[in-house]
């Protein structure tokens, strides 16, 4: 056995089963491009809800869930302004977050 000193590696089944090494460069490819991509592909909203959800299968059950909970967000959150982001937030008070 080696020290678990290696960058580990993260797979996201929505950007096509890419490989993302380290927790920050997992973290952060949800506002990134590919993830929005493979996000919208599927019908999906990208939003923080699907903060670190890399199954396409997941994706789609909590998406179900949350337009069954008329919780639909309309809002981009990662790119909303703050006056829309707030007015989001309290509007819809989706506070899962
Ligand atoms: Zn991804």
């Amino acid at each position: 056995m080696t020290n678990v000193t290696y960058t580990q590696e993260f797979k996201c089944e929505i950007c096509g089963n890419a490989s993302y090494w380290g927790r920050r460069a997992f973290e952060r490819h949800f506002k990134e491009y590919r993830h929005q991509n493979g996000m919208r592909a599927l019908g999906i909203p990208n939003s923080k809800l699907f903060f670190e959800v890399t199954q396409i299968a997941e994706a789609q059950h909590l998406w179900k869930n949350v337009q069954a909970r008329h919780e639909k967000p309309s809002v981009d959150w990662w790119h909303a302004t703050s006056a829309d982001f707030l007015y989001q937030y309290i509007c819809v008070t989706n506070a899962d977050w």
